[in-house]
């Protein structure tokens, strides 16, 4: 499975749809991870992503410079098999 994104942002996380995939990008060491929006916090689930992501830290180096990427799972393993059976 991987990651792609869209290049784009809904804004706000609660109209993200719920079937978008969320992985979060540390732009400092390039540490990049899936993002459980549940995992936000109630006062935040009304929040402007560019109010989120400032308050996001990042495990691997301890950076506050998370960017939201907005996109899906493709599995590729999946669609290879696919062009095999054809
Ligand atoms: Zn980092």
């Amino acid at each position: 499975m991987r990651f792609v994104s869209m290049n784009w942002s809904p804004g706000y996380l609660n109209v993200c749809p719920q079937h978008t995939d969320i992985e979060v990008k540390c732009t400092c060491c390039g540490e990049q991870k899936p993002f459980d929006r549940h995992t936000v916090p109630p006062l935040f689930r009304h929040a402007l992503i560019e109010d989120i992501e400032p308050r996001l830290r990042c495990s691997s180096c301890g950076a506050k410079a998370a960017k939201m990427l907005f996109g899906s799972y493709v599995d590729d393993a999946a669609g290879t098999n696919r062009l095999l059976s054809r």
